[in-house]
């Protein structure tokens, strides 16, 4: 058995196209749509994920304001940047590019931008909306691995889900996702003091894995027929690969997101849609 392969690039593609729509509509009632993003030091990664953001932004109509700090500016630097952007009336979506070189602190940048402006929905007051069920502004992974579910039709009421991970950034906001009133899985939130992980990973009918470990979850931990997502980005000497062993996954599972081209593309397309809803909802 292959499984079926759940293209992040395919999800994207139509989530863009609905957010260049609404990009246009803002516009022809006279408002710009902008996403600015704060990257402070050279990091190569996160520069590739910057530039990645912009394209994307630009691709939808948007405004796209780029704002590159040194690596030796302090946190108040950081910060009133953040605040000179809160102020800004042509920027309605913002991210600090995360995470934060030396000892800067990146909840504390985070915490400062406008929770309106919160593009990456990970402003404690967009998560605490998030616990409430009334978020409109989602972190964007989860948020992103959501559509994909939705555009694959996978049903996940009643399903049993296990998350491997439990980080504000995926694991956590994924768990809330998923076990919300509409989504109604049965969610399991595992993470490294987790004893006998393929005990669950076995039962899980949608497996999550948010780890930040090549390969990590082998074919054998895995449910025959589940849908495992897949959101690990490790550079390795074999390229980019994501948690999941996909050789040996991708003959159990029924569907799963492969690396590159699975959740990555999707988590740059959710920022675009929490950036359009921020311009919507600034006007409304
Ligand atoms: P993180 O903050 O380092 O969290 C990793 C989580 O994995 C932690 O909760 C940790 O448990 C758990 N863990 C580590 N080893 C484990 C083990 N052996 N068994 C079970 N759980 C284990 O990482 P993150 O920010 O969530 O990112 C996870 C991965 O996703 C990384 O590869 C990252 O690059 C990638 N990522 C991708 C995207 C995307 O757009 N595709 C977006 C964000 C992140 P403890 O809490 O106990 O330490």
């Amino acid at each position: 058995m292959s499984a079926q392969i759940l293209s992040g690039k395919e999800v994207a593609a139509v989530v863009r196209e609905e957010v260049g729509q609404r990009v246009s509509a803002l516009r022809d009632r006279g408002k710009s749509v902008g996403l600015a993003t704060v990257l402070v030091g050279e990091d190569a990664a996160s520069q590739v994920y910057v530039r990645s953001k912009h394209r994307s932004a630009e691709k939808a109509g948007m405004l796209s304001f780029d704002h590159h700090l040194s690596a030796g500016s302090t946190q108040q630097e950081v910060e009133d940047m953040v605040r000179r952007l809160n102020a800004d009336p042509q920027v309605d979506g913002m991210i600090v590019q995360l995470p934060l070189p030396g000892d800067l602190d990146g909840n504390r940048a985070v915490e400062t931008i406008d929770p309106a402006k919160d593009a990456d929905g990970l402003h404690p007051f967009n998560l605490g909306l998030l616990m409430l069920e009334r978020g409109r502004l989602q972190p964007a992974t989860p948020s992103g691995i959501m559509r994909i579910l939705g555009y694959y039709g996978i049903e996940t009421s009643g399903k049993f889900a296990v998350i491997i991970g439990r980080s504000f950034l995926v694991g956590k906001p994924m768990a809330m996702l998923l076990g919300a009133k509409g989504a109604d899985a049965t969610v399991v939130q595992t993470h490294s003091r987790t004893r006998d992980l393929t005990e669950l990973t076995k039962q899980a009918d949608i497996l999550v894995a948010a780890i930040g470990r090549p390969s990590y979850v082998h074919g054998s931990q895995i449910k025959p027929g589940a849908v495992v997502i897949d959101v690990g980005i490790n550079r390795t000497d074999d390229g980019l690969v994501g948690d999941v062993d996909f050789e040996s996954a991708v003959e159990v599972a029924g569907a799963i997101t492969p690396v590159p081209g699975g959740v990555g593309l999707m988590t740059v397309a959710a920022l675009m849609e929490n950036t359009v809803t921020a311009a919507e909802l600034s006007i409304s």
